[in-house]
């Protein structure tokens, strides 16, 4: 039994956003009571519905609120209606590149987890996919996204050219990460890197085995070449357990891996700084069916799970969670977008998906 208050700053957003966090909201309240915690929310503006009340993107008070927080669950912000190409006029996307950057997200981390029932989904043959269970640790704000770039006209025409820049300190923090995550699941961390060609490589290859060797002997460490890792991530995935690596690197290699579950209504990712962690779904706000009741509630539910886990160590309560999951999908019950045959599931919507979840914790 795990006791303890938790507060959560929720920013339900646009579109679809509302309808998934409300399923959200019902499977924190059972957890809570069958766990013995507290989770105390207060919810914020975001997005487009920001824009609307107050003409920013991310108020004050919503970026006070996140910041006094133990975590952030946001669900999806965005749409048409705030589509524009004007450089004065507020876009929502700017709420959240700003929530990231005040709270100093510099590790982004995305579980890839294959549910049985979903196998048929994947591109990947089921045999290849089943088993699946791994998590991308991506470093955010550095690395080639983030160095100089310029773009010259010299003698030899015009040119351009972007950095990749690292610093030992920024290493070792997002190994750490790893390293700590690994510990939590089957301690094997494989980090990637391209060692044999870039020099911001071979610094990485030789922090993470510094911090590995001092710190966290007990985890299995493997090198791999990037282009090696894009190969083994389709021929076979179910070696991987942790998987680390630089900014550009990874943000390639988690949309290949999260191709692997087939579904994007099933991906949720965390975003962690030294304060406050952010959790929220991979998918967007799905304009196309917001307001019908009929979203994918799962992704924002397995956020809810990254939450638990990671940023209030509540691993019971997680696993409860992840099996309620895991159990409605095994008896049949589907959203539209994961419907698959006709006849050979039970359709459900948002709010019965989130009751079904709750029956089950
Ligand atoms: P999207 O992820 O919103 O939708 C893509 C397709 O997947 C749509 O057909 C949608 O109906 C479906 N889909 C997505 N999530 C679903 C769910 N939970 N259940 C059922 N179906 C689901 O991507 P998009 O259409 O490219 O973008 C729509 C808006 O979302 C844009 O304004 C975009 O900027 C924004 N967006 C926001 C985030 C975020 O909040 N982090 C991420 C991506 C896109």
């Amino acid at each position: 039994m795990s006791e303890g208050t938790f507060r959560i700053c929720m920013l339900p957003g646009d579109g679809i956003g509302p309808e998934i966090m409300a399923e959200a909201d019902k499977v924190l309240a059972a957890l809570g009571a069958r766990f013995g915690a507290t989770f105390v929310f207060e919810e914020g503006l975001l997005g487009g519905a920001a824009i609307d009340e107050t003409g920013s993107p991310l108020p004050d008070e919503t970026l006070e609120r996140a910041k006094r927080a133990d975590a952030v669950l946001l669900a999806a912000i965005g749409g048409p209606k705030w589509d524009t190409t004007h450089p004065d006029k507020p876009r929502p996307e700017q709420g959240l590149l700003g929530l990231r950057k005040e709270l100093g997200l510099y590790a982004n981390l995305r579980p890839v987890r294959v549910f049985e029932p979903l196998a048929e989904a994947s591109s990947l043959k089921p045999e290849a996919i089943a088993g699946v269970d791994m998590l991308i640790v991506r470093e955010l704000t550095g690395g080639l996204y983030f160095g100089d770039r310029a773009r010259v006209r010299d003698e030899r025409g015009l040119r351009a050219y972007d950095t990749c820049d690292y610093t030992e300190a920024e290493i070792e923090r997002i190994a750490r990460v790893a390293f700590e995550e690994a510990r939590k699941r089957s301690r094997r961390v494989h980090s990637v890197d391209k060692a044999n060609v870039l020099e911001s490589s071979r610094l990485w290859r030789e922090v993470v085995h510094r911090v590995h060797d001092e710190e966290y002997a007990d985890v299995e460490l493997v090198d791999m070449l990037v282009d090696n890792a894009a190969m083994q991530l389709v021929r076979f995935p179910k070696q991987f357990d942790v998987m680390v690596t630089e900014n550009m690197f990874g943000d390639i290699l988690s949309d290949e891996a999260s191709m692997l579950t087939g579904s994007l209504g099933m991906l949720a990712s965390a975003s962690l700084g030294d304060g406050a962690a952010l959790y929220e779904p991979s998918h967007g706000s799905a304009p196309d069916i917001a307001g019908q009741g009929i979203a994918n509630p799962l992704a924002m539910l397995l956020s809810v799970e990254l939450m638990l886990r990671t940023s209030f160590g509540l691993t019971e309560a997680a696993d409860v969670l992840a099996a309620a999951i895991a159990e409605v999908l095994d008896e049949g019950y589907r959203t539209a977008d994961i419907a698959g045959e006709p006849g050979t599931t039970v359709v459900v919507n948002t709010a019965e998906m989130g009751d079904l979840v709750v029956e089950r914790l």
